[in-house]
């Protein structure tokens, strides 16, 4: 497939594309601080640019450096991530500062292999940060880059198979340029999330359409191939409010999985059993929380019996004041609640 491209005359269309139309001004750019291209990396991952800034300007703000993040607790960290999504990123994050304070003398490490061993730090997150904080030749390949690759050269089959990943990989790192490495990633980036979107693609204004050969074969809306569908699952649980002058009982989530290490409401997962039980509780609006993976049903029920307090742990239950409320992190459907809740009792 290469055969219709030289890798050093589409580097140089990439490049020219960058020095003239590249993004050049978002708050990350500008910067060879490995920690904010870094903390930038990881906001990016699965998120807008315009979601990511605020969150990312408010973060520099609270923790300037990698060893303020490090020396944080983390409820602090997924306090400020709240709303942004995928928590794991959080945690990861926090634990990778920790490991750059302990294991690296504060300092981040250069190579992409040391900068692969960081918890959230997969093969493309590296490369982007050995290139744009080191001027390492290091290729990328995220979701943006894969779809200007997959079309540009027609690659068959979804990216989740290896094959296919393997095969992206290959061109991303025969493509990449060698000396001006920065400027092409970024604009492989730019390409992708301006001009090679999803839908609707502007061709008119893609430095690569002379030689794009999903353009050229009528081929954009099929490429790149998407996963192959199966049913999607979905889960249905209560959740429990105790409401006690003004405050709600919270508990801490599992460290991993699903919004771990937030505070939410006691959960029950529904069960015919479970129903019964619970009957002759108050029920209030349900929720719809969609996940990348599966839909949750969320049934929130207003308790009438006190919580077993006699069973409560200070580590992973606490009362929460909807007047003065504390800085934990929290579910976006979490937080909605408490904010629903308290104009009720206003
Ligand atoms: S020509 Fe169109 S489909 Fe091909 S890479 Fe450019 S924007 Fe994407």
């Amino acid at each position: 497939m290469t055969s219709e491209w030289k890798p050093r005359s589409f580097a140089k269309q990439v490049i020219a594309y960058y020095h003239e139309k590249g993004r050049k001004d978002l708050p990350w750019h500008n910067t060879k601080d490995p920690y904010r291209i870094w903390l930038s990396e990881i906001m990016l991952q699965q998120t807008q640019v315009k979601t990511v800034i605020p969150y990312y300007q408010k973060f520099l703000k609270a923790f300037p450096n990698v060893l303020d993040l490090a020396n944080a607790e983390l409820d602090e960290v997924l306090h400020l991530w709240s709303g942004l999504g995928y928590y794991s990123r959080a945690r990861n994050l926090h634990k990778a500062a920790q490991m750059v304070r302990d294991e690296h003398q504060g300092e981040f490490p250069q190579s992409q292999a040391e900068l692969e061993s960081l918890p959230g730090v997969g093969r493309s997150t590296a490369g982007a940060i050995a290139a744009f904080a080191f001027d390492k030749p290091a290729a990328i390949l995220d979701g943006n880059v894969k779809r200007v690759l997959a079309r540009c050269f027609a690659i068959e089959g979804w990216y989740g198979q290896t094959k296919v990943l393997n095969k992206l990989w290959d061109l991303s790192e025969k493509l990449t340029s060698k000396n001006e490495t920065a400027a092409f990633n970024q604009a492989m980036m730019d390409l992708g999330a301006v001009v090679c979107k999803r839908n609707k693609p502007l061709c008119s204004e893609c430095p690569l359409a002379q030689k794009c050969q999903a353009l050229q074969q009528d081929r954009i809306a099929e490429l790149p191939h998407r996963k192959p569908k199966k049913a999607r699952p979905s889960k249905s649980v209560y959740w429990l409010i105790y409401l006690d002058k003004g405050q709600i009982l919270l508990q801490k989530r599992p460290p991993s999985g699903i919004w771990g290490g937030l505070w939410s409401l006691p959960e029950i997962e529904i069960e015919a059993k479970v129903q019964k039980q619970y009957s002759s509780e108050r029920q209030l609006d349900a929720i719809l929380h969609k996940f990348s993976h599966y839909d949750l049903h969320i049934y929130p029920l207003l308790m009438q019996k006190k919580p077993n307090i006699s069973i409560m742990e200070p580590s992973s239950q606490q009362w929460y004041s909807l007047a003065e409320p504390l800085s934990v992190g929290l579910p976006t459907p979490v937080s909605n609640l408490l904010e629903q809740l308290k104009q009720n009792l206003d």
